[in-house]
């Protein structure tokens, strides 16, 4: 079981498969087989010490962030995730946090959860996807239907002063185009955030 891995020089740490969104581009979605044979598929969901025992396997001053990410939505395990960031503000308080999510936890948690963060975790990397919510129900598929997009602007708002630094990221050309990047960047403007293109990878 996948709980802790390396990209570059972070620290990736996998809590859940679980998500409320089923994006049309998620690698849990590629083929059959994918979801029960890739690496980060998970049997079980880690207890917190698990990942703490996991974590204090890597020599952390080597890496320059614990970034909270797949291979599901980590916020679903919200509780879980901000004490094991604590535990790590704790021990390694130069390590930067970050957490890659869909923007959900509202939804996910069932009240406003952004304040949450603050104190524990450096940075919120949040999915926008596009400027459209038509086209982002379609693509992400939430299971909150209509509720989502919304939600997850106001969860970005709100985040803005939460955490020191928010992020909010779409893939770049072919997927979206240049003139949608920049409605996008005039949305992250708007809220606080910046945006970040990541390279489209086939
Ligand atoms: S939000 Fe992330 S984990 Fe969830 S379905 Fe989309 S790509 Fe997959």
């Amino acid at each position: 079981m996948t709980i802790t891995y390396q990209v570059k020089r972070g620290i990736y740490v996998n809590m859940t498969n679980r998500c409320p969104c089923a994006c049309t581009f998620c690698l849990r979605l590629n083929g059959p087989g994918v979801y029960g044979s890739s690496p980060l598929w998970l049997e079980r969901e880690p207890s917190v010490a698990e990942i703490e025992e996991s974590i204090a396997g890597w020599d952390l001053s080597k890496f320059d962030e614990i970034v909270f990410c797949g291979y599901g939505e980590p916020t679903e395990r919200l509780a879980d995730l901000l004490e094991v960031a604590a535990w790590v503000k704790a021990r390694s308080p130069e390590t930067r946090i970050r957490v890659n999510t869909n923007g959900l936890s509202d939804l996910v948690n069932g009240r406003p959860t952004a304040a949450d963060f603050t104190g524990k975790v450096d940075c919120l990397s949040i999915s926008l996807n596009t400027d459209d919510p038509a086209e982002y129900l379609a693509v992400c598929r939430p299971k909150f239907g209509d509720a989502a997009y919304p939600a997850m602007l106001k969860f970005a708002s709100d985040a803005v002063r939460a955490v020191p630094d928010v992020v909010m990221t779409v893939v770049g050309e072919p997927v979206t185009s240049s003139e949608k990047q920049e409605r996008c960047r005039a949305i992250c403007e708007r809220l606080g955030a910046r945006l970040r293109v990541r390279p489209y990878e086939e």
